[in-house]
């Protein structure tokens, strides 16, 4: 069986304890590779590499940094199809979301940042004919990132890459259910020749690696995407070293509908922001509010077209829209979430049942689209994050009672607005409490705008120059002309 090893000093190891956890393809249910089973003392290697690396690195020109990174993103896109592959089986989403969106994706994080830092300036404050301030802005040292299994190498470059664009070494550990990527991303940068130490990728369990990293008083800054209660326990242990936190956390987003809306554009978006990448994504829309007066219509369409057009079944095959959950612990999280739903008077449209296909996906973890409706706003089910193919419709009458629903969880990820109204889209736009609105669209990213959310979402801001701010330390100095 193939074993996952961590990459260390720009070498390919294996764990000190030599434990590996089993990780599953969960589209057949099976163990089909190893991942390191790490702890604290291969976090120590890890920083100790990265700490010798530091004062050259650091000292790169950032010319010679993004040559490097620019070389990783080519390598990355020769080897698109393997890295497809290899996230399809690792995570479940279809291989064609996979090679169209998330490879893509990956490789433009690196290209971006690599290419960023070679025009990122800092600022001067002239102070008239008295005196000039200016900003240095320098790496911090040894910094962590950790990422979340949903989309797996995505999320993983869009920390790393502006932490080493910036001139810092790190220390960083992928989910423990989706290292595959990673892993492979560790022989590119072998190959591209990223210096021993700048990179440093340590497999295993979040209590044990991933809180090593946080613990630990030399790593100065933690980069963390995952969970609103994983967030709160590592800004709880890092905040008396007063290290510096950016946490992107949970979501539970509001799609809000109006009458006036581009219908049938409204409609595909819809789908796709229900359920893509089996509803799996921090920014999809799972509490959809649509004015009363195109309910009926909404709700008769939108259940058609999930019935008729979302394929569940095996990701390999082309046809497939909706691929596996990414472990059988979300799986029974997601189904259990459906049978309270139904408790809470909520009304199964489509979907509400596990699948099972035919074949070698037979013991696969798969879940029908699911629609409900006739659940009130503040119930468990509309405020509770299930981040999976589940999403609830309800009617609203006016934009206050759509803005206070949409304001009702303890979120503030991202939103969606659905309207021909300019004045009516501004307004909402600025009074919804969330990091990110879309007007008209959704999943539209420009790499250079600032990410994040407000509420029980996250601290802090990622994306353009707001992830090589948090990535460097400011300082100013003042001098008397
Ligand atoms: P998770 O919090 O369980 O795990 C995330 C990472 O943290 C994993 O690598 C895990 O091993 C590690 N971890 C777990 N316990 C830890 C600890 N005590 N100390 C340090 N690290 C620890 O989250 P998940 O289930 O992997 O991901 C799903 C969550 O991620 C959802 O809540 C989703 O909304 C969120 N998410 C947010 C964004 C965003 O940008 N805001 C993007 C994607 C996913």
């Amino acid at each position: 069986m193939q074993k996952i090893a961590n990459y260390i000093n720009g070498a390919l190891v294996e764990p000190v304890s030599k434990q590996y956890i089993d990780n599953y393809n969960p589209s057949t249910g099976s163990v089909y590779s190893l991942c390191p089973d790490s702890d604290e003392r291969d976090v120590e290697l890890a920083y100790q590499a990265a700490e010798a690396a530091f004062e050259s690195w650091s000292n790169t020109p950032s010319e010679k940094r993004s040559r490097i990174m620019v070389h990783i993103s080519e390598l990355l896109e020769r080897d698109i199809d393997k890295f497809a592959m290899a996230e399809t089986i690792d995570q479940g989403k279809p291989l064609w979301l996979s090679k169209n969106g998330e490879m893509p994706r990956a490789i433009s994080n690196i290209r971006f940042f690599g290419t960023a830092i070679e025009h990122f300036a800092s600022e001067a404050h002239p102070m008239g004919n008295h005196a000039i301030n200016y900003t240095l802005r320098t790496p911090i040292g040894v910094v962590g990132c950790i990422s979340p299994w949903n989309l797996p190498l995505y999320l993983f470059t869009w920390k790393i890459a502006p932490a080493i664009a910036a001139g810092n070494c790190v220390v960083a550990k992928p989910s423990e259910i989706t290292p595959y990527t990673a892993y492979l991303l560790s022989e590119i940068c072998i190959e591209a020749g990223l210096p021993p130490g700048v990179l440093n990728i340590v497999h295993g369990l979040g209590p044990k690696v991933g809180s090593a990293l946080t613990v630990h008083p030399k790593i100065k800054a933690i980069s963390f995407t995952g969970g609103t209660k994983t967030g709160a326990e590592i800004a709880r242990v890092a905040a008396p070293m007063f290290k510096k936190l950016s946490l992107e956390l949970g979501g539970k987003n509001p799609n809000i509908i109006f009458a006036d809306c581009d219908f049938d554009k409204m409609l595909n978006e819809t789908v796709r922001s229900s359920f893509l990448n089996q509803g799996e994504i921090c920014l999809c829309g799972s509490r959809i509010f649509v004015e009363r007066s195109i309910y009926d219509k909404f709700k008769a369409e939108f259940v058609n077209k999930v019935k008729t057009e979302l394929v569940v079944g095996n990701p390999l095959d082309a046809k497939t829209k909706t691929g596996a959950i990414v472990s059988k612990m979300h799986f029974d999280k997601v189904l259990n979430y459906i049978e309270l739903a139904k408790l809470e008077g909520g009304v199964i449209l489509c979907g509400g049942h596990a699948v099972k296909p035919e074949g070698e996906c037979a013991n696969g973890w798969y879940i029908a689209p699911t629609i409900i409706e006739g659940l009130s706003y503040d119930c468990r089910t509309n405020q509770e994050e299930i981040f999976g193919p589940l999403v609830t419709i309800t009617p609203f009458d006016t934009e206050e009672e759509a803005l206070m629903m949409a304001n009702s969880t303890e979120y503030g990820l991202a939103s969606t607005i659905w309207t021909e109204n300019l004045t009516r889209a501004h307004k909402m736009a600025a009074e919804i409490k969330a990091g990110i609105v879309w007007v008209n669209c959704w999943l539209l990213r420009d790499l250079r705008t600032p990410f994040g959310g407000v509420k029980s979402s996250g601290v802090g801001r990622e994306g353009g120059l707001e992830a090589l701010r948090f990535f460097t330390e400011a300082k100013n100095v003042c001098v008397k002309l």
